[in-house]
């Protein structure tokens, strides 16, 4: 384990406690807020070899996708919905760099659109399965000037910026690279939000150890602005993830095991620890009836700007 400080602030104050979230294994993790500007990250952290252990096979699925095909569909229909809401914000299809692009979903989308299409991604599974359907994937974090200065149109990062070791350095790196009137865009979940504060460390999307740091709009935005870009569009509402966020924490507070959904609903390995599970019956029928309250209560917290998850996009300042 190392000491992380608060990437915001320099110097960084010392973090105030906000949440003890216990890891599926029973190891308890520290998230604390910083009182200069509010981000929430973990502090202790796992050391950059450390945290690889994390990651396990269970986390990247096997075989040829993460999920089971009835949840691949809809995860199609979402990133088809996103692939058409960036298209809207660029006068001309051009070139995108997905940072974390996992098996390149959102990517293939996007080239059927006629955009150039590149990714970059840190575990080789996924990326060997990008690769396969023809899409140009980096192994590894992005380097300084890899795609070069002013040829990117639109960077992605989908649900990345969370488990980033140093955010505003790769913000940083990626910057020059993003050329004139040039997008990023960016969803991660929001630690202000109604489900982050109902559930506490109970929250589906603390995911402690990966997810590093936890922003607000606020601390996004000053995230961003340290590296060059101005907010321009923010979005509260998710339907890919926010019911569900709703439901999975409701779960993990009744005491059913942390994340237990979200491991059935993955393909074979999740499924099979699971096998033994007495109260599996009595969680997915538990599911189903809260799948309509929480549709609802996410379209509600949308609206009054407390969504689970952000959806925002950047453009580059001068
Ligand atoms: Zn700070």
């Amino acid at each position: 384990m190392e000491r992380a400080g608060c990437v915001l602030c320099s110097p960084s104050p010392p973090g105030k406690p906000q949440w003890q979230a216990t890891f599926p294994g029973d190891q308890t993790f520290a998230y604390v807020r910083c009182p200069g500007c509010g981000l929430v990250y973990l502090n202790p952290r796992p050391g950059g070899e450390e945290i690889l252990g994390y990651y396990n096979r269970d986390y990247y699925g096997e075989g040829e996708k993460k999920f089971g095909a009835w949840i691949e569909a809809p995860r199609l229909y979402f990133a088809g919905k996103r692939a058409r809401r960036v298209g809207r914000f660029l006068p001309r299809k051009g070139r995108v760099l997905d940072v974390g692009c996992g098996q390149g979903t959102f990517l293939q989308l996007l080239r059927r659109e006629g955009w150039e299409v590149q990714g970059t991604e840190l575990a080789e599974e996924p990326a060997r399965r990008a690769r396969q359907a023809g899409i140009p994937v980096f192994l590894g974090e992005v380097q300084e000037g890899q795609f070069g200065e002013g040829t990117l149109d639109l960077v992605t990062l989908w649900h990345v910026v969370e488990h980033l070791r140093d955010p505003v350095g790769i913000l940083r790196r990626i910057s020059p690279m993003v050329g004139k009137k040039g997008l990023v865009a960016i969803s991660t979940p929001n630690v202000e939000s109604m489900q982050a504060r109902v559930f506490r460390e109970r929250w589906f999307h603390l995911d402690p150890p990966r997810h590093l740091y936890l922003f607000s709009p606020e601390t996004l935005d000053r995230l961003m602005a340290q590296a060059g870009f101005r907010m321009f569009y923010l979005n509260h509402f998710s339907m890919e993830q926010n019911p569900y966020g709703w439901v999975q924490s409701a779960l993990n507070r009744l005491a059913f095991p942390q994340g237990a959904l979200y491991s059935f609903l993955k393909t074979q390995p999740g499924r099979k620890r699971l096998e033994n599970l007495p109260l599996l019956g009595k969680m997915l029928l538990l599911s189903a009836a809260l799948l309509l309250p929480s549709v609802l209560i996410s379209l509600l917290m949308a609206w009054s700007g407390e969504g689970g998850t952000l959806e925002a996009y950047f453009v580059k300042e001068g």
